[in-house]
């Protein structure tokens, strides 16, 4: 028989990320559109150990769809890990009377709510969101979109100062497991190579790549690097592999680092997570449980969670390809 829904909860949980308000806004409208109470759940899995619950209406959200970061707070819970600890958030989510929630997060987010899910046969849902696009099951999570823009904003301005000097530069973007944010940048800011951990191009043909650079008479150039590159170098050794092997250039390195999670969310990442918010609760209305909200084919998708967690998002290769040609 199908659990009839009263009390739904929201959090945010892992890292943050551009669009998380947007998405709590969401959630919180779409219960009230349905006569749903709506809690927030504070600092993520901590907070719901903590029973730090806030009831929620649809003004509670105001003002936030275009703020970064979580109103919520984000948390990594080392006691969600533990069975005693899922316990402890269980027995706060009866007390409050909460009967389904909706985590807001990464894979690790997602496995914890299918585990806890799996312990007490309760309804969870999930909304991607992280900058990296690093999940299976949606070809965009929220507050990617926002970092490409933000950071196709910084490797412009490092363009201007590497022109005017003949310089170049290695800019290290996040992307530990993926190369999405580097591949999608690199073609967007027109960089000369793009380093992901996917492929490793070897350092030959980084080298290669530069002296046609050169030859062919650029006035700088740009190398967008991942975090986690192939080719195994830091962005700090590659500086010096290449100073020590073209004399010509004179290398600056430049590690975006945290700037690329914060910012205002893009007009994509916002109308993203107001449609995933909508389908999330709707679909614990309709008594679904354990999947991930997505974006496929230009509609709402749910994929379970199993799958989201397991399963590898893919890069395009042709990128590299079209890159390859773009810069020549
Ligand atoms: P990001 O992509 O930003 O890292 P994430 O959701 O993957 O986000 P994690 O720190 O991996 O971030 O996970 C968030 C929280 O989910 C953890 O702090 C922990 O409380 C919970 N969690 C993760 N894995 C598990 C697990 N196997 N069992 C129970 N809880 C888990």
């Amino acid at each position: 028989m199908l659990q009839t829904i009263k009390k739904i909860g929201v959090l945010t949980s892992g890292g943050d990320a551009p669009g998380m308000n947007a998405a709590i806004r969401a959630v919180v409208r779409t219960c009230a559109f349905h006569s749903i109470k709506c809690y927030g759940i504070y600092r993520g899995y901590e907070g719901m150990i903590d029973g730090d619950f806030v009831e929620m209406d649809a003004r509670s959200v105001k003002g936030i769809i275009n703020k970064g970061g979580t109103i919520l707070k984000s948390a990594r819970s080392k006691a969600f890990r533990t069975v005693e600890g899922r316990k402890a958030a269980y027995d706060q989510l009866k007390k409050a009377g909460i009967d389904a929630f909706v985590v807001i997060g990464g894979d690790g987010s997602f496995t914890g709510a299918m585990v806890f899910n799996k312990e007490f046969d309760f309804p969870v849902m999930g909304i991607p969101g992280t900058i990296d696009n690093d999940i299976y099951g949606t070809t965009h999570t929220l507050g990617y979109d926002t970092a490409l823009n933000t950071v196709v904003e910084v490797i412009d301005k490092i363009r201007d100062t590497a022109s005017s000097h003949n310089r170049l530069f290695f800019i290290e973007v996040m992307g530990r497991d993926v190369g999405h944010i580097a591949l999608n940048v690199g073609v967007g800011a027109g960089a000369e190579e793009i380093l992901i951990p996917e492929e490793n191009l070897g350092l030959d043909r980084l080298l290669e790549s530069l002296r046609r650079s050169k030859t062919s008479g650029k006035s700088s150039s740009i190398v967008v690097v991942a975090e986690g590159d192939k080719i195994g170098k830091s962005v700090f050794e590659l500086k010096d592999y290449v100073e020590e092997n073209m004399t010509e250039y004179e290398v600056r390195v430049s590690v975006l680092g945290h700037m690329q999670r914060g910012g205002s969310p893009s007009c994509f990442d916002r109308v993203l997570a107001s449609r995933m918010g909508v389908k999330a609760v709707e679909s614990i209305i309709t008594g679904k449980s354990n999947y991930m909200v997505g974006l496929k084919n230009d509609g709402m998708d749910l994929t379970p969670f199993d799958q989201a967690v397991k399963g590898k998002s893919k890069i395009d290769k042709e990128l590299l390809r079209v890159s390859d040609i773009m810069s020549i």
